[in-house]
């Protein structure tokens, strides 16, 4: 089988440690004779897998025993609702920031429970950028952006002192693609389907002291994020497959390291959007200081050449191109686990369209 560069915007590209893990352990899961899909998720060889998943989580990001790490269900989607069920209420404030679809349904759940305040937006033109320069009010529950927008390709390098504000961070499509004060954030959420496992898990990290300032509301058992933290991810069966996955590539991203993953990842974007500004017939959509790394966000200056330049790719072999269906154009997704080669291989073909099209 010729190898497929997948640039798919998620689910995604994963290492492929993980992928043959995945294969042996479908077969027979640590020499148990059974299936990684048909054991009890209490058995001890599976309690581990979630024990090494949530301790690799905390190395990585140096969290220490102030935070509390599980793998939900429900998606990142999910979140949207139990952040403010769990910590806005009736009558209380929260502030948002509108960079995008995920920040926009995160804000509309948000409205259900309390007062929403969108400090700012750049729906003003198209989400190509990233507000900055706005003030967090002291008195708000809590502040909560999006780190990297998946739709859009702009990614937020830098976060904004709250003064004691709560930081909570959707971090869906970047976690793990560089360094960062994880102590910092209250609350960080990622659906693990972009950048670090298959769909199906949902990983949360809540700052304790955090979770002692929940709303006084009835929150639902399993829309309460103390009942999924205190049994460690166990309350119910958690998604079996998508949590091992997710070890096996955490495992990855601990041996490479937060530091050499941010340079790789950095010169994968960098030779894309390198060759996005030379190519005369390429154009960036987001702006320059907000580009980011994750998911490049491009349109050919002539849109009749774009199904053409997508059926080019599909037979080099270049996959998953197409930009997402609310904003168009092309996006090549950059994670953790592409490799550089298959940018070099983007490249290439868009130096051939162009001397095809000269
Ligand atoms: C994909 C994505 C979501 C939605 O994730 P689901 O797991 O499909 O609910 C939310 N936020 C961001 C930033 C995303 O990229």
């Amino acid at each position: 089988m010729n190898k497929v560069h997948n640039f798919s915007a998620g689910p995604a590209v994963l290492p492929q440690s993980a992928i043959d893990a995945s294969i042996a352990a479908l077969q027979n899961f640590a020499s148990t004779g059974l299936s990684l899909i048909e054991i009890s998720h209490r058995s001890k060889e599976y309690t581990e897998v979630v024990a090494e998943a949530t301790q690799l989580v905390k190395d990585i990001l140096q969290l220490g025993d102030d935070y509390a790490v599980a793998f939900l269900q429900g998606g990142a989607s999910l979140q949207f609702d139990m952040i403010p069920m769990n910590w806005l209420g009736e009558g209380e404030t929260a502030a948002y920031v509108n960079t995008g679809v995920w920040a926009g349904r995160a804000i509309k759940e948000a409205k259900l429970f309390g007062n929403v305040n969108v400090l700012a937006s750049s729906e003003d033109k198209n989400f190509n950028y990233i507000p900055k320069n706005y003030a967090i009010p002291a008195d708000v529950k809590y502040y909560h952006c999006t780190s990297n927008n998946t739709i859009y390709g702009t990614e937020m390098f830098d976060f904004p002192d709250t003064n004691g504000v709560p930081l909570v961070c959707d971090m869906s499509s970047d976690i793990f693609s560089r360094p960062f004060d994880a102590n910092k954030f209250d609350m960080i959420y990622a659906g693990a389907q972009k950048n670090m496992g298959p769909a199906g898990t949902t990983l949360v990290i809540v700052k304790k002291s955090f979770l002692e300032k929940r709303a006084k509301r009835i929150i639902p058992t399993m829309l309460d994020y103390k009942i999924h933290l205190e049994n460690e991810s166990m309350y119910n069966t958690p998604s079996v497959f998508a949590i091992f996955v997710c070890m096996h590539t955490l495992r990855w991203v601990k041996q490479i390291g937060l530091e050499a993953m941010e340079k790789r990842n950095k010169a994968k974007a960098d030779l894309l959007y390198a060759e996005i500004d030379r190519n005369s017939l390429f154009v960036g959509t987001t702006a320059i200081e907000d580009r980011s790394r994750m998911n490049v966000n491009f349109v050919l200056k002539n849109k009749e050449y774009e199904e053409e330049f997508l059926k080019f790719c599909k037979a080099k072999n270049l996959s998953g191109l197409k930009g997402h269906r609310s904003v168009g154009g092309l996006r090549a997704s950059l994670y953790n686990a592409l490799e550089i080669e298959s940018v070099q291989a983007l490249v290439d073909a868009m130096q051939e369209f162009e001397k095809m099209k000269a």
